[in-house]
């Protein structure tokens, strides 16, 4: 038995047009938050937001979190926009997050369509737009189960409070500290969350996400001579710094894509037979990955090796080297400094410290082998650190009901390869139990060109988000 109230869903179905309208008219305000040119429209898209939220009975505010620079000017940071419905000590509160600014996008760029007029396809039912799927579309359908409560006057089944930012784009500056200040104001007394910013793996699965892969970038630094030099003269009389390089690189990674730092292997954290059981369920066959790819280099062709391999392992991989002599042409250049540039996609137990540790004693082990007199520099660039939650929490209870009840089939539990890093700050700021809830599919095109959130997926997605409120609400806490 759904929890939902069959009234909210109707409501759904009879006014889909109105709430395309409202897609229409967010996706219209090109709120770009990496170009200053778009400053006005971000700011005009938080005061968008916050005029529709205050029109649905919410109580909802606009908030500075400080300044950045951007294309050379000190400017104000998009605000973020906060809001809040309902306040009885006998629900559950949740916490809902979204952006509500876009990456940047020109007609020019190979879009088919104006990226800031919403266009739908009627042929293939796709809504074609930049934000229609990241992350407008979800934030929308948040307030499409406003609208549908405020207008048949029911009451919303928990207490919701919202937070939509206007930098996630642009590496969502200071809404750590944001998080940090009101931790026991704003976001007192909450019970869970759910961010909508993520895809199905897939076109046709719903999914539940648990866990993100952290990022550790790094740079090994040869340097040797003071100048670059000529191979017809000195090639033979030193020790040639791409040459060390090329061999330190050639120690971290197997070809069939083992990492070959000791140590890494054996903190990996053990599979458990509940995440062996999630991984065989997953709607996954090896040819959707040769298509992404466009070729087959699979490393395997086992489906769960494949999937582990993507969401559950860590990944080293190699990604150029600067300073090397790269252009076309056949100059015998030896470079007195390179850099190689490399990153490990981590998974928990494989910390940014603890990892960190292991690279950099295992190159420096391995450049003193080398017998080399060039200078070796190790160094980490940035690290994020790998997420993962309790995927068997009242909060994904609550949203695997409400997905059988909206798609009549059980959804898939994956894990992100990438990072969505404002998970982390929630995450550690606020110690919540966090559901990733996609309502787009895995062939959106966030970030590309021609960007489109179906509109079975926003409409059904609208129904998801009201019908995963319903099931909190009647969920036994652990
Ligand atoms: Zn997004």
């Amino acid at each position: 038995m759904p929890a939902a109230d069959p009234k909210f869903l109707k409501y759904v179905d009879e006014h889909e047009d109105a709430f395309i309208a409202r897609l229409k008219a967010a996706v219209e305000i090109p709120s770009v938050s990496g170009n200053l040119e778009y400053a006005k429209d971000v700011e005009r898209m938080a005061d968008w937001l916050v005029g529709q939220l205050t029109d649905l009975g919410v109580k909802a505010e606009k908030r500075g979190i400080g300044k950045h620079t951007l294309d050379g000017k000190e400017v104000d940071l998009p605000p973020v926009v906060i809001g809040s419905i309902g306040n009885d000590p006998a629900k559950k509160t949740v916490l809902v997050y979204g952006h509500y600014d876009v990456q940047p996008a020109l007609k020019e760029d190979g879009w088919d369509y104006e990226p800031f007029t919403l266009t739908p396809d009627p042929k293939t039912g796709r809504l074609y737009g930049r934000g229609s799927t990241d992350d407008k579309g979800p934030v929308m359908g948040w307030l499409n189960v406003l609208e549908a409560h405020k207008d048949l006057g029911l009451e919303m089944p928990v207490n919701l409070k919202m937070i939509f930012e206007g930098m996630e784009e642009s590496g969502s500056v200071n809404l750590d500290k944001f998080i940090e200040s009101e931790k026991d104001k704003f976001f007192a007394g909450l019970d869970c969350m759910c961010i909508s910013d993520n895809y199905w793996l897939d076109t046709k699965t719903p999914c539940l996400t648990y866990g993100l892969r952290g990022v550790n970038y790094y740079e090994i630094k040869v340097s040797g001579p003071d100048r670059d030099l000529h191979s017809g003269v000195f090639g033979g009389t030193i020790h040639e710094p791409m040459t060390d390089l090329i061999l330190l690189m050639s120690k971290l990674v197997s070809p069939t894509g083992e990492i070959l730092i000791p140590g890494v292997k054996e903190l990996i954290a053990p599979v458990t037979q509940d995440e062996q059981e999630k991984f065989e369920k997953i709607h996954f066959q090896m040819s959707d990955i040769q298509g992404a790819v466009g070729g087959d280099q699979t490393l395997t062709d086992d489906t769960i090796k494949t999937l582990m391999g993507r969401m559950r392992n860590p990944s080293l991989s190699l990604h150029g080297i600067e300073g090397a002599f790269s252009a076309p042409g056949s100059k015998t250049v030896i470079p007195c400094s390179v850099k190689g540039k490399f990153s490990i996609r981590t998974t928990p137990n494989l910390g940014v410290e603890n990892t960190t540790e292991l690279v950099l004693k295992y190159i420096n082990d391995e450049f003193k082998k080398l017998g080399s007199k060039n200078r070796c520099e190790v160094s980490l660039g940035h690290g994020g650190e790998p997420w993962v939650t309790d995927p068997n929490h009242y909060n994904f209870r609550a949203a695997h009901k409400a997905t059988v009840a909206v798609y009549g089939q059980e959804p898939d539990y994956t894990r992100e390869g990438g990072s969505i890093p404002v998970t982390l700050d929630f995450a550690n700021i606020l110690g919540l139990n966090i559901l990733l809830l996609p309502v787009g599919r895995g062939d959106d095109g966030a970030h590309s060109t021609n960007e489109k959130i179906d509109k079975s997926n926003y409409i059904n997605g609208t129904k998801l988000l009201g019908s995963y409120l319903y099931e909190l609400a009647a969920e036994k806490k652990d």
